[in-house]
C-alpha cells in the first residue's frame, strides 16, 4: 500500500530553496498526522553533503542522486529520477514547489506517474487518510478544496505560505540510481539575473510599482526605498508590458505568485490578474491617488496620494527607524 509523505527538493546555485524547508516542514506535520514517514527527493549534482541538512525540518529519509546530468535543471533528467524513486518506494503523497521549476516539473511527473495534482496550494490537510489540497480559484475569489484519487497524490505547495519549522530529526541520506537514459534535453546557455538582485518570489518585503511610475528612471525611488527594507522590486504587467521592468520581476497571473509578509504596491490600480498574485501577502499597503481603485480593497493600510511624494518620505521615515 501507498505510504509516505515525500517532498522533491528544489535547489538554486548548490543550495536549497527556502521552499524546501516550507515542503519539509509541511510533510513533517502531514506524515506525523498519519503516522508516516516523511521523505525527500534530492537531485543535483555535488549535493550529497548537504542532503541531510533536511532532517533539521522534519525528514526522516533523503534519497540523493548526485549526478552532473540535473544540473542545470532539466525537465526530462528530474522527471525521471524523482518518478523512479518515488515509483520504487510507492509513495502515497508528493509534495512540489509551486515556483517555475516545480511548474515544469509536477504536471511531467503526473503524466509519468499517471495521477493528478493540485496546483499553487495555500493549505494542505489530512483528511479521511488522504490528502486534501486547498488552493484559491478564479484569481483569489474563492477556494477550492481538491483530493486527487490516484496516487501519489501531488500537490504543489505555493512558495512562502507554509511554515519552516525546525525539528530534532537527524535524517538518514540514502543514494538512488536515477536510472537516466538517454537525455533529450541539453542547456547550451543559462542567462543569470543580475547579482545580488533579490527575487520576488522569495523576498520578505516586495514593493511594486505600475503604469503609476510614468517611466523606468522613476523606479529609482522604489529601489532606494527596497534597498532601506531589504526588499525586492517587483511590478505589474503594464510596467512590464512597457519595458520598464523585467519579465521576471512581474507579479500577477502570468507573473510570479508571490506571498511576501510585507507587500507595498506603488501606482498599481489592483486589476484582478494582478492581485491574483499577491492578495495571499501578509501586508499589503497601498499608494494610489486615485480613492476608487481597486487594490484599496485589498490594501491593510492605504495612502491617498501622489506616489512621487509618499515614497521618498516613507524612504526617509524609514532609514531614519532603521538606520
Ligand atoms: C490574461 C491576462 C493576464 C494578466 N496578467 C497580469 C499579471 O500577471 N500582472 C499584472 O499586474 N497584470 C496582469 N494583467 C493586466 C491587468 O489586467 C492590468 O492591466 C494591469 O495589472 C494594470 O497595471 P497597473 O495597475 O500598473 O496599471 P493601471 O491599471 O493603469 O493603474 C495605474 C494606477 O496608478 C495610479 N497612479 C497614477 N499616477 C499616480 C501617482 N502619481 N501616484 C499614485 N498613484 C498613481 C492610477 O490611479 C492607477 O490606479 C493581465 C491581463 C490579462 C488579460
Amino acid at each position: 500500500m501507498a505510504k509516505g509523505v515525500w517532498i522533491v527538493a528544489e535547489l538554486r546555485d548548490g543550495a536549497f530553496r527556502k521552499v524546501t524547508f516550507e515542503m519539509a516542514s509541511t510533510a513533517r506535520k502531514l506524515a506525523d498526522q498519519l503516522g508516516e514517514e516523511a521523505c525527500a527527493v534530492v537531485c543535483g549534482s555535488g549535493v550529497a553533503g548537504i542532503a541531510g541538512e533536511l532532517g533539521k525540518y522534519g525528514i526522516d529519509k533523503v534519497y540523493v542522486a548526485d549526478n552532473a546530468a540535473f544540473e542545470p535543471y532539466t525537465t526530462d533528467a528530474h522527471a525521471a529520477a524523482v518518478a523512479k524513486v518515488v515509483k520504487d518506494n510507492d509513495a502515497a503523497i508528493l509534495l512540489v514547489a509551486a515556483s517555475f521549476q516545480g511548474k515544469d516539473l509536477a504536471p511531467r511527473l503526473v503524466g509519468k506517474l499517471a495521477t493528478g495534482m493540485a496546483s499553487d496550494c495555500t493549505d494542505v490537510k489530512i483528511a479521511d487518510g488522504k490528502l486534501l489540497a486547498i488552493r484559491p480559484m478564479y484569481a483569489g475569489k474563492c477556494f477550492g478544496e481538491i483530493v486527487v484519487s490516484a496516487t501519489p497524490q501531488i500537490a504543489a505547495l505555493r512558495p512562502n505560505v507554509f511554515p519552516i519549522v525546525e525539528s530534532a530529526k537527524a535524517g538518514a541520506v540514502e543514494a538512488f540510481d536515477p536510472g537516466l537514459g538517454e537525455l533529450k534535453t541539453k542547456v547550451l546557455e543559462v542567462q543569470k539575473e543580475q547579482a545580488g538582485k533579490i527575487d520576488v518570489s522569495e523576498a520578505n518585503i516586495i514593493v511594486s510599482g505600475g503604469r503609476g511610475m510614468k517611466g523606468p528612471e522613476n523606479f529609482a525611488i522604489l529601489e532606494e526605498l527596497a534597498g532601506v527594507l531589504g526588499a525586492a522590486v517587483g511590478a505589474s504587467r503594464a510596467a512590464v508590458d512597457a519595458g520598464w521592468r523585467a519579465q521576471s520581476d512581474q507579479v500577477g497571473q502570468t507573473g510570479k505568485v508571490v506571498s511576501p509578509n510585507l507587500y507595498i504596491a506603488c501606482g498599481i490600480s489592483g486589476a484582478i490578474q494582478h492581485l491574483a498574485g499577491m492578495s495571499s501577502s501578509k501586508y499589503i499597503v497601498a499608494v494610489n491617488k486615485d480613492p476608487e481603485a481597486p487594490i484599496f480593497q485589498k490594501a491593510d493600510y492605504g495612502l491617498v496620494d501622489d506616489l512621487f511624494k509618499v515614497v521618498p518620505a516613507l524612504t526617509q521615515e524609514c532609514k531614519k527607524l532603521l538606520g
